[in-house]
C-alpha cells in the first residue's frame, strides 16, 4: 500500500514546477513586439497570457497546463472572437430553438466549408478581425437557412 503522506516532494513544488514547464513549453510571442509573453495565472476567466510591454493590449487565454487557446489578440480583434462565437454557437445551440440534429461537431465542418478552410484550421480563437467578420456573415443568415428546421 502507498502511503501518499509519505512521498518525497511537496504537492505545491509540483504545482510550482508545472507551471513552470507551461511557461518552458508554450512559447507564446507578442505579434506585435516579438517578446516572450507572460503566463498569468489569475485571470477572471482563468489563465492567460501578456505581453510584457506594459502598453500592449495583446493577450491570449490560455489551458490550465499553460497551452494557449489560440492566436494573441487585441481588444478589438478580442470582441470579434467573442461576437463571431456568439453567432456561431446558435448554430448548434439548442437552446436557442434550433434544429438539435446539428451538433457542434457538423457545424464547424459547415463553417470550414463556407470558409474555404480546413475543419483543423477552422479555430475561432485563432481568427483575426476580417475572419470573424466571415463567420459573422456567414452564421448570421445560416441560422434561419440551414441550422432552423
Ligand atoms: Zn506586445
Amino acid at each position: 500500500m502507498i502511503d501518499f503522506n509519505d512521498f518525497p516532494f511537496d504537492i505545491d513544488d509540483v504545482v510550482e514546477q508545472q507551471r513552470a514547464n507551461a511557461v518552458k513549453f508554450h512559447h507564446v510571442y507578442c505579434p506585435l513586439h516579438n517578446k516572450r509573453m507572460i503566463l498569468e495565472t489569475d485571470g477572471p476567466h482563468g489563465p492567460y497570457y501578456i505581453c510584457p510591454i506594459f502598453y500592449c493590449d495583446m493577450k491570449i487565454g490560455a489551458h490550465p497546463n499553460g497551452k494557449p487557446k489560440g492566436r494573441p489578440a487585441n481588444y478589438i480583434t478580442r470582441n470579434a472572437r467573442i461576437e463571431a462565437h456568439k453567432w456561431f454557437d446558435r448554430l448548434y445551440n439548442r437552446a436557442s430553438g434550433n434544429d438539435p440534429t446539428l451538433d457542434r461537431d457538423t457545424a464547424y465542418a459547415f463553417l470550414a466549408a463556407a470558409m474555404g478552410i480546413s475543419k483543423r484550421e477552422c479555430h475561432i480563437a485563432n481568427f483575426n478581425k476580417d475572419e470573424c467578420d466571415r463567420v459573422i456573415q456567414i452564421c448570421k443568415p445560416a441560422r434561419s437557412t440551414v441550422a432552423v428546421a
